[in-house]
């Protein structure tokens, strides 16, 4: 028997918003600079720096009371300067398949959705970087979603620590290492464009990777993008992590009804782009996602385009099976369909992939995230 799908509606304390700055999502720069203006003084700030961070992002520890290798005094001076916040966990949805979709709340009363992928050997956490999205792929349920606003990197990197507090994943003092990651990957492809919030998403990103923390390597982060050309580069120069872009279609007319930011940048000036990308290589390819829309991009005609429009670029295609949601225009591919497209793209000389849809019973799967509280209002209308 499998197990039954569960829901946790967690009580959430209806928080007292204090004005005091928040630690979490700061680079160490950011942290040593807050930690002087509160009196720490600067001979001593860089080390500060080190202690806060070993217990935040090493212990998982937010209560500056328990960070004991701290005088008092100092830990009194942190808790009246700073607070230590992530975002609070609304509901959890536990799937069938183990995929867990926690629902959280930020400042402002906004909401995202985060969403844990559990697989053999491996985790993968799917983290959100905006309320919402400016664009409106027209196959994707956050995009029907207006943007909201941008998330914060305490924001971003909070989604990565409730994870790692609701999946008990922070080492326990003392216990032997443990080897094998709960959260060995991460990709930012919940709700929103990343690079519509790079400077965030770039903090955010050396916090989860600076290795005295939370120490996941550069290559176990794929940031996917829709395409937004000016921006595509920086992801290799300035985080240098792994790069995914939504391509979905291999004619302009088809990409500009999926993907409308292709009016702007149409699929040559995004292949030039991403051949002149500065972290290319055999070994860090880029993914390229493509859902599988039935009779919309899926004939083979479109995958030998696709193999064409490749050529030259170390890639590999990532085969999406269309994830349905309430009032979609679209149909997910026939089985056949996708396995005959994936053997053309796998012949030509590229692996091709095909995502298996994990958690579609909460609404967990690829472009199925909305926030609830849209939701809510969204069918409040129409009553
Ligand atoms: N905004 C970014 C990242 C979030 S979307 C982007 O567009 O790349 C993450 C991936 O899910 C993208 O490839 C997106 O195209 C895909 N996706 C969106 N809606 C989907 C759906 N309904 N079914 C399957 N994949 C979907
Ligand atoms: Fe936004 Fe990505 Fe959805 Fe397009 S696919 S609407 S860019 S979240």
């Amino acid at each position: 028997m499998s197990a039954p799908i569960t829901q946790d509606v967690l009580t959430v304390p209806r928080k007292l918003s204090g004005s005091l700055p928040n630690l979490v999502g700061m680079t160490r720069d950011q942290m040593r600079a807050a930690l002087i203006t509160a009196g720490t003084p600067e001979k001593q700030a860089k080390m500060r720096v080190g202690q806060v961070w070993q217990w935040v992002y090493h212990w998982g520890v937010r209560d500056f009371e328990a960070m004991t290798n701290l005088a008092k005094d100092y830990r009194t001076l942190l808790a009246t300067n700073f607070t230590l916040e992530v975002p609070q966990v609304v509901t959890r949805q536990t799937s069938i398949d183990g995929t867990r979709k926690y629902l959280v709340r930020i400042d402002g009363g906004h909401e995202v959705e985060v969403v844990y992928i559990p697989e053999e050997d491996r985790g993968t956490l799917c983290i959100s970087s905006q309320v919402g999205c400016t664009l409106t792929c027209s196959f994707c349920h956050t995009g029907t979603q207006k943007l909201v606003r941008n998330l914060t990197a305490a924001e971003i990197v909070g989604q990565v620590m409730l994870a790692r507090d609701d999946l008990g994943e922070w080492p326990i003092p003392g216990a032997p290492r443990v080897e094998t990651r709960l959260i060995s990957n991460i990709v930012l492809m919940g709700m929103g464009e990343p690079l519509y919030n790079f400077d965030n998403v770039r903090d955010a990103m050396h916090v989860v990777m600076d290795n005295e923390g939370i120490a996941l390597g550069r290559r176990r982060i794929t940031l996917s993008t829709s395409g937004v050309v000016p921006e595509i580069a920086r992801t290799a120069t300035e985080i240098g992590c792994l790069l995914a872009v939504s391509f979905h279609a291999t004619t302009d007319e088809v990409r500009d009804q999926l993907v409308p930011i292709n009016k702007k940048w149409n699929i040559e000036t995004l292949l030039n782009e991403l051949r002149a990308y500065p972290g290319l290589s055999n070994s860090e390819r880029i993914t390229f996602e493509y859902v599988m829309l039935q009779g919309v991009n899926d004939t083979k005609e479109d995958a030998y385009r696709l193999v064409e429009l490749l050529r030259g670029i170390p890639a590999k295609v990532n085969l999406i099976p269309f994830n349905e949601w309430p009032g979609a225009p679209y149909k997910r591919s026939s089985g056949n369909r996708i396995h005959v497209f994936a053997d053309i793209i796998y012949n030509a000389g590229y692996a091709s992939p095909i995502r298996t849809p994990r958690g579609e019973d909460i609404m967990a799967a690829c472009g199925q995230l909305k926030s609830a509280t849209e939701k809510v209002r969204k069918s409040a209308r129409v009553n």
